[in-house]
């Protein structure tokens, strides 16, 4: 270890759609010296940054952890990718780039569990913070922020019969999901700017790199958190081998993400006692919830035969794909701007849910293999509906005192009954949109699951041999006050001091959408709490 640690009034750890957002508030005071810490590199990967790169950036090792669930029986033991970004940017560098902030009523549920500050009304502002809505004086939306959010480039005649289906079908055609109404079909909103990737690193830490106050450390590996007592006091880090530590006059940040801040407080010390033991680690304050209460949205997808050559397995083959990168190189335009879903659904499976319980993420693409993700030769469609607010809870912990072994994800995907029968429900919702005009007269054929899959329990065991994450990890860190919280509604880590996590670790419950809106909306929130608190 050197002997001489570098010195900050802040270490963040991990470069994040969180940890970029404070690197950038936080170095807004030219007297605050921040040092941020990201285990993975650049973010000069050209696919990072074209749209339709996320198909390969999800398979890429230089900048995706690509983690596996540990075997779970309501899954049939099938270890699940849980891809997550290790660069710059972090997951906002590999994701789908969907901006969906969730409903309300998350973040009214959030403050009635105790958590001040916390509601809908008081994180709207940090939503719009944020934000720069191209082409809407919305009041719910923001303008002038670093994140750039417009709307899909491009559209399809395809995606444009679902919309109008689905309206006929009772389901209204909605404008913004992110307004003062969730529910609906339309184009998703995107996180994108020119047809390019809008990620936290170039959306925050790019204007922000040329501070003196902030210093960016890449393919620096927190090992563990220092402590004097109970106080935080720096990081320990790998530097390419070499063990170096760096010192947090103020304090120690911890934004590495929902599978592994709570992994660096169990490797720091922090957590059960039961978990740690067992890896020859001393207890340095007992916190039970640490790395408990896992949420993560599970999706499974329907697919559709098309009965023309529309669809984008057809466009992304030969000379087809030639003049797309072409249209792409010359205007930004066509389907390489495209993202993994397209069109939205915000649904109720019941009319009685207060609020949408189903989301589906729709495609004029379709492919077999989820894990391989190659298209399919024959024109398709995909449909994929997942249970907004999971019951199931699952946990991640350290499987060995090395940082640099992937922590144990268990994430008990449809272990509870309401998980499964909303999943029918949803499947059930997506075959009535391909049997019904106009979309149908696009549908050749659903094969996969297929017509054989009819009954409620065909189609939760579909959805147990085939489904997957959509990415969401949350709630290992959870905000809250009773016994399983690990950090207050300030995002200070209980019973310690000079540590917080601020991340999407940190929700208590699982938002009514995709994460990172909400992640990049507590950055925003959190950093304003320590700039207030160190003024
Ligand atoms: C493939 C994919 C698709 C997604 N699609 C969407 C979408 O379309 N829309 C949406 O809203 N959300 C999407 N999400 C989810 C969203 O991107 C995440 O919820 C969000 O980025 C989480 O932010 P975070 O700051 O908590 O963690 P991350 O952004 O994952 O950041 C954690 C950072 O910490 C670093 N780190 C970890 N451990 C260490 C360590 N020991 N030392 C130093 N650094 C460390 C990591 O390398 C990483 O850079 C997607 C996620 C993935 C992976």
């Amino acid at each position: 270890m050197s002997s001489q640690a570098d010195s900050y009034d802040y270490i963040v750890v991990g470069a994040g759609s969180a940890g970029c957002v404070l690197a950038n508030r936080l170095t807004e005071d030219p007297s605050v010296r921040v040092l941020l810490l990201e285990a993975g590199g650049k973010d000069s990967n050209p696919w990072i940054h074209i749209p339709v790169g996320f198909a390969k950036t999800m398979a890429m090792p230089s900048v995706n952890w690509l983690f596996d669930t540990e075997p779970d029986p309501y899954t049939y033991n099938r270890p699940i990718p849980i891809p997550r970004g290790r660069v710059l940017g972090g997951s906002s560098s590999i994701n789908g780039m969907l901006y969906v902030r969730g409903h309300r009523l998350d973040y009214d549920g959030w403050a009635q569990f105790g958590n001040r500050g916390w509601s809908y009304d008081d994180v709207l502002p940090y939503f719009k913070k944020s934000e720069n809505r191209e082409n809407s004086n919305s009041e719910f939306h923001g303008a002038g922020g670093p994140l750039n959010v417009a709307d899909m480039i491009e559209s399809h005649e395809l995606l444009d019969a679902v919309v109008e289906t689905a309206e006929g079908l009772g389901y209204p055609r909605n404008p913004d999901y992110n307004g003062a109404e969730q529910d609906g079909f339309g184009y998703y909103q995107v996180t994108q700017k020119d047809g390019r990737r809008n990620s936290t690193a170039v959306a925050f830490l790019n204007p922000a790199r040329n501070r003196p106050n902030l210093h960016v450390e890449t393919d620096a590996h927190a090992k563990r958190i220092t402590f004097d007592g109970t106080r935080a006091t720096g990081i320990v880090y790998d530097k390419a081998g070499v063990e170096k530590e760096a010192r947090a006059g103020l304090e120690v940040v911890l934004s590495a993400g929902a599978v592994q801040s709570p992994q660096l407080l169990e490797l720091s010390g922090v957590g059960r006692p039961d978990v740690l033991e067992q890896h020859g680690i001393d207890v340095r304050h007992e916190l039970a919830g640490v790395g408990r209460n896992y949420q993560d949205h599970y999706i499974c997808r329907l697919v559709a035969r098309i009965n023309r050559p529309i669809t984008l397995n057809e466009q992304t083959r030969g000379l087809s794909m030639v003049k797309e990168a072409f249209k792409y190189a010359v205007g930004r335009r066509g389907i390489l701007t495209f993202t993994a879903g397209i069109v939205y659904g915000f649904v109720r499976s019941r009319p009685e849910v207060a609020s949408p319980d189903v989301q589906f993420h729709i495609a004029h693409a379709s492919f077999k293999d989820p894990k391989k993700r190659i298209f399919d030769r024959e024109p398709g469609m995909t449909i994929g509906p997942c249970q907004l607010r999971p019951e199931s809870r699952g946990s991640i912990h350290i499987k060995s005192a090395d940082p640099f072994e992937a922590p144990a994800i268990r994430p008990n995907f449809l272990s509870e009954e309401t998980d499964r029968a909303t999943l029918a429900a949803g499947m059930r919702i997506g075959r009535k949109l391909i049997s019904a005009a106009p979309l149908s007269q696009y549908v050749e054929a659903e094969t996969v699951p297929g017509p054989d899959c009819a009954t409620d329990d065909e189609l939760i065991d579909f959805a147990r041999q085939t489904g997957a994450t959509l990415y969401h990890p949350v709630g290992t860190c959870k905000m809250g006050s009773d016994p399983m919280a690990v950090v207050s509604d300030q995002l200070k880590v209980h019973g310690l001091e000079g540590l917080r996590v601020v991340d999407a670790s940190i929700m208590p419950t699982l938002v009514s959408g995709n994460t990172n809106a909400p992640t990049i909306m507590i950055a925003e929130k959190a950093a304003d709490m320590m700039k207030a608190e160190h003024r």
